[in-house]
Order: structure tokens, then sequence, then C-alpha cells
């Protein structure tokens, strides 16, 4: 009975110590298992840190890469800026050597009396003449050409061109030779005679430019200048309005023409016999395509079309 009891005993011990061992060893191994996982986490933090701080680098080296470019940006534009300025002061001092001359056709006073028709010539012709009128708008030719002139004259100042007119009012009596005069003295880069043209058929409508024939007995020398200069402002007149275009009329029948010691062009901007036509060249949008379309032509004819 008593070894029972002591078998008991020591069972009974040894279970317990068992036991005891076993919580310990579940201890250690969940130790060892926080461990673990606390290493891990450490682990996850530090590389969600890495992974945030390369984040941040990248994002600031991304936006100084941007703002790298946007600078750069800048000064091309910049420099592309200056570059236009310093082409269009360039263009500005070269058109400020060159005087150009417009006269607008007619005026409210006619010049009295005649004139020859050209240097030399015996044939005579009325030294101006009166001009037509707008058939629609009751508008005098004198007044739409002296209207579009002193336009033309601020473009092409704006431009930097020095701009002569040969009258700047509708109370002055001015010949065809005064009015070359003006031009010639001026030694002008291009005459330009503004003036709209007329027709007993109201259905005619269109542009055309003036200048003398290559056989011309006062001016042939100067018949490839004022040919050329007819087409340039025919030309950017037609592509700037729209207008038809007539064409160039090559005649030595035009005193103003003949009398010019400079490239000269008379421009029918249109009919003021044509309701339509007489209507359109007296609103201000129409005449600032007129202006814009002259000046063009002019610059093309001096080298400046840009
Ligand atoms: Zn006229």
């Amino acid at each position: 009975m008593r070894i029972a009891k002591r078998f008991i005993l020591i069972c009974c011990i040894a279970l317990l110590l068992m036991g005891c061992k076993k919580e310990d060893e579940i201890d250690v191994q969940a130790v060892i298992e926080q461990e673990k996982a606390e290493k891990e986490q450490e682990e996850e933090e530090r590389r969600e840190k890495e992974r945030k701080r390369k984040e941040e680098e990248e994002r600031k080296e991304a936006q100084r890469v941007q703002e790298e470019e946007e600078q750069k940006e800048a000064q091309r534009a910049q420099e592309e800026e200056q570059r236009r300025l310093e082409e269009q002061q360039a263009a500005m001092n070269a058109r400020g050597g060159l005087t150009i001359v417009l006269d607008p056709g007619h005026s409210a006073m006619v010049a009295p009396g005649t004139e020859p028709l050209g240097p030399g010539s015996s044939e005579y012709k009325a030294a101006d003449a009166s001009g037509t009128s707008g058939v629609a708008s009751g508008v005098r030719e004198y007044e739409l050409t002296l209207n579009i002139s002193v336009q033309l004259k601020a473009e092409l100042e704006e431009r930097g061109y020095t701009v002569l007119m040969t009258r700047e009012s509708n109370d002055v009596p001015v010949s065809c030779i005064e009015r070359a005069n003006v031009a010639n003295n001026a030694g002008a880069a291009a005459y330009v005679r503004i003036h709209a043209n007329g027709s007993e058929n109201q259905g005619a409508a269109g542009a055309m430019t003036i200048c003398t024939t290559p056989g011309s007995p006062y001016a042939s020398e100067l018949y490839s200048a004022s040919r050329n200069l007819s087409d340039c402002i025919l030309n950017k007149y037609c592509e700037m309005t729209g207008c038809r275009s007539e064409g160039v009329w090559e005649t030595d029948t035009m005193s103003g023409n003949n009398w010019s010691r400079v490239p000269v062009t008379i421009v029918e901007m249109g009919y003021m016999t044509n309701p339509q036509e007489d209507l359109l060249m007296q609103t201000p949008e129409y005449q600032s395509k007129i202006v814009q379309g002259i000046a063009n032509g002019i610059d093309l004819f001096l080298g400046f079309a840009g």
C-alpha cells in the first residue's frame, strides 16, 4: 500500500513536472513567435518607411525635373520673344529709312487746267478729275480715298515707314504732276495712288492695279519695279479682302503714273458703281482689310513679307 501510494505520488510529481515543462516550452515558443512577429513588424515598418522615403525622393526629383523643364521652356520662350522683337526692330529700322507716298485720288476741289500726259509729251490731259461716287452710299470717291489713305498712313507708320500724303484734306486742288512730284521729291520707295472704280455697268466688281507699259515713252526704266509693286499689292489686297481680281492693267494713259520717277501703281479698290461693293467699302471691317492688304503688298514689294 505504501508502495502504491509512493508510486502515485511520484507519478503525480512527474506529471506535474511534465506539465510545468510543457507550459515553459509553450511560453518560450510564444516569446519566440512574438519576437519574430515584432521583428517582422519592425521590418515591415522599416520597409514602409523606406518605401515612403523613396516615394518622397522620387516625387521631389520629378518636381525638380518638371521645374527645370518649365524654367528651360520659359527661357526658350523668352529667347524666342527676344529674337522676334529684334527682328521686328531691325525691320522697323530698315523701313524707317524708306518713304512711302500715298496719293488719295481726286479732291472736292478739282485742280483746274490741263497738263502734258507725260514728260516731253505734246498731248495734254485735265490736271485732275472729279472721280466717281457711291451709287448706294452716296459717298464721293475723294472722301473714300482720303479716308482709306489716312488709315493706311497710320498702319504704314506703325510698321516703321516714313509716310507722306499728296493731300490731307478734301479742300485742296492737287494736279497729277503736283501729286507725282511729292513722290519724286521724297525719293519714295513706292508711290501708291488710292482710287475706286466706276462703270456704266452696275454689275462690274473687283479690284485692279494700274502701271505703265514696258514700252512707255515716259517711264520704261521703271516698268519692272512698277509692275512688281502692282502685282504685290493686287495679290495681297485680294488675299486679304477676298475681292475678285481684275488683274494689272498696263497703260501709258495715266499722267500721274507717267510723271512718277519712282515705282508707282494705282489701286482701284473696287467699284463704287456696284451697290454691294460700294456699301462693303464703307464698312470699317472691310476698310481695315483694305488697309492691311495694301500695307502687306508694300511690305512684300520692299522685301519685308513675313
Ligand atoms: Zn479715281
